[in-house]
């Protein structure tokens, strides 16, 4: 039979009685973990296929220096089970990789979750087969699968991005993305090492190691806004009374529009002094995590004026922590304020500036020409290096489904059809792809909180709407195009008003090593108008029988 009749649903190959799943999750990450959890307390014949060799993510992968949580852990971790929340005690305010891993293993094996998981399993294409009203998909090694509903919890940010340097192939010594940083110990005693990148990755990178290795080159193309992030240990008594406090700690994080404990101030930029002003910087800037970005006054993300002066005030705090004054002028942005982008949390950072075993080379003065046999060369100088670490970022939101060949009704591609950006039913269903849902998908809004915030409140809107459709014997779940349209519309609308609009990075959907993506153009990736207005509009289209979704 020819794809086209799979495709076209002229003739099937399987019976519909003879799926091999009723679900299949993708994606054995913090939202995948969840999901199947939700689907067997409900009986349902689900499997979670995972394309690494075993569960966490995003916390499988990255295991570079320094990585950690920028949220406060214990707002991290899930919220669904109380046994659970009184079990695990988080060590540190923002935990570290290898803990957050283990936790991660210890959630699938506390609820049995491990054994409805397949490893090495990387989903390569699937194709909507409309005789059997479910979704064929075929797996690297010729393992095909098939079942009604397929649950994408693919990850905002899995899909690693790397420059394309002439020569990168030639490096003798060790060259990696940061999200591939090895399992085994990568020695840095005495070694030179170069990092390419500044965002978030980077900068927790290039604090941790600093002290480390043997010479440190920061190769930076636009410098990124930071702020410390002012981690620290949590202690027994201190974890008893996070445990206490646990069910004021998620309506909090319900409640606000980041998904944190961090409330915007709303008492008005300008009804303060400027005195005022800076004295509730002072005292955001010195507490731990994001209360410098989403405790500050709610002008700083709509105002230029309002952001400028915040940001010079943040200008001023680089300027005193970096003892040389050239270098400091170059870590400071000067194309994008303050918050505008994701602002990364720092520990170390700029203090390693202040090291003589670390150099800053701007390479947006001297670009990097090529990478040599030894090391790079810029459009200035010949840099000797025995590591290269590629901090480069992620084709967000969109490049996990690019990277799978996703085709819906009359074989249609996902991929051209967001060539120019996606356009999706609240971030979860698209039109003409039935019975795909995504945990996390690209303009929902639970990618522009706290992961897990969201990640909880999407999985649970989905698996409400597979029971509604189980219940009624549907076989079918289809976003209704014009219910679309006015999803993905609304969507642009709120990035209107938002300085975040002028931004370059993955909250406006743009990657410079990406084909396709262009500078200045925003694509409409992430829904910015806060989780408390998202939960309420997934809300109100369950109350209404689900407006906006065909069943069939
Ligand atoms: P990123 O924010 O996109 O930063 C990538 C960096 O690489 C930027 O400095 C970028 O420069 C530079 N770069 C990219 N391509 C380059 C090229 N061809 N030549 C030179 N420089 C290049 O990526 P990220 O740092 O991995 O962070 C991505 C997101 O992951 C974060 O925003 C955050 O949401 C998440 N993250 C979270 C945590 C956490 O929770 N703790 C930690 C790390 C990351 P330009 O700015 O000039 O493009």
């Amino acid at each position: 039979m020819t794809e086209q009749a799979v495709i076209s649903g002229t003739k099937s190959v399987l019976p519909k009685d003879d799926l091999d799943y009723e679900v299949i999750v993708i994606g054995a990450g913090v939202g995948g973990i969840y999901q199947i959890k939700k689907l067997l307390d409900l009986g349902i014949d689900a499997t979670v296929l995972e394309g690494e060799p075993d569960l966490g993510g995003t916390w499988y992968r990255n295991r570079y220096p320094g990585a950690r949580f920028d949220s406060e852990s214990y707002t991290y971790g899930y919220s669904f089970s109380r046994e659970l929340l009184d079990e695990w005690h988080w060590k540190e305010r923002f935990s570290g990789q290898p803990e957050n891993l283990r936790y991660l293993n210890y959630v699938a094996d506390k609820f049995g979750l491990r054994e409805h998981m397949q490893f090495d399993c990387k989903v390569e294409r699937i194709v909507f087969d409309e005789a059997l009203d479910g979704w064929r998909l075929y797996l690297r090694g010729d393992r095909t699968l098939s079942c009604r509903f397929v649950v994408t919890a693919l990850g905002p940010l899995s899909t690693p991005t790397m420059p394309s340097y002439p020569g990168m192939d030639r490096f003798r010594g060790d060259s990696f993305h940061t999200f591939y940083w090895p399992e085994d110990e990568v020695p840095l005693a005495g070694k030179r090492v170069g990092v390419i990148g500044t965002g978030a990755t980077g900068v927790q990178v290039i604090g941790e190691i600093a002290d480390k290795v043997g010479q440190l080159t920061v190769f930076q193309r636009r410098p990124n806004w930071t702020a410390p992030l002012n981690n620290g240990p949590i202690s027994d008594e201190e974890m008893a009374a996070i445990r206490d406090r646990y069910e004021e700690i998620f309506e909090n994080c319900a409640n606000s529009p980041g998904g944190f404990e961090h409330e915007p101030d709303r008492r008005g930029f300008y009804s303060l002094t400027r005195d005022e002003r800076q004295a509730l910087w002072d005292r955001l800037y010195d507490e731990p995590g994001f209360g410098i970005w989403l405790s500050n006054f709610v002008e700083i993300f709509t105002e230029e004026k309002a952001n400028a002066e915040f940001s010079e005030y943040i200008a001023n705090r680089i300027r005193q922590r970096v003892d040389d004054p050239d270098v400091a002028e170059k870590l400071i942005p000067r194309d994008h304020g303050f918050g505008i982008q994701r602002v990364p949390l720092e520990t170390n950072y700029l203090e390693a500036y202040n090291r003589d075993n670390v150099q800053l080379v701007d390479i947006s003065e001297t670009p990097i020409q090529e990478i040599t046999e030894t090391g790079l060369r810029t459009s200035e100088s010949s840099y000797e290096l025995d590591l290269i670490v590629y901090a480069t970022g992620f084709d967000a939101l969109t490049g996990a489904y690019d990277r799978i060949d996703i085709r819906g009704l009359g074989g249609v591609s996902l991929r051209e059809r967001w060539e120019q950006g996606p356009s999706t039913f609240m971030g979860v269903l698209i039109s003409g792809f039935p019975n795909l849902l995504m945990v996390s998908g690209p303009q929902s809004g639970s990618v522009s909180t706290n992961f897990p915030r969201g990640i909880e409140n999407g999985v649970d809107w989905i698996t409400d709407l597979l029971t509604h459709a189980r219940a009624r014997h549907h076989h079918r779940i289809d976003a209704i195009a014009d219910a679309e349209q006015a999803w993905t519309k609304h969507v642009a609308d709120t990035y209107r008003g938002m300085l975040l609009r002028k931004a370059q990075g993955w909250f406006t959907g743009y990657n410079s090593n990406v084909a396709g993506h262009e500078a200045g153009t925003v694509r409409h990736v992430v829904y910015n108008g806060g989780g408390p207005k998202y939960v309420a509009k997934l809300n109100e289209v369950a109350a209404s029988g689900y407006d906006g979704i065909r069943f069939g």
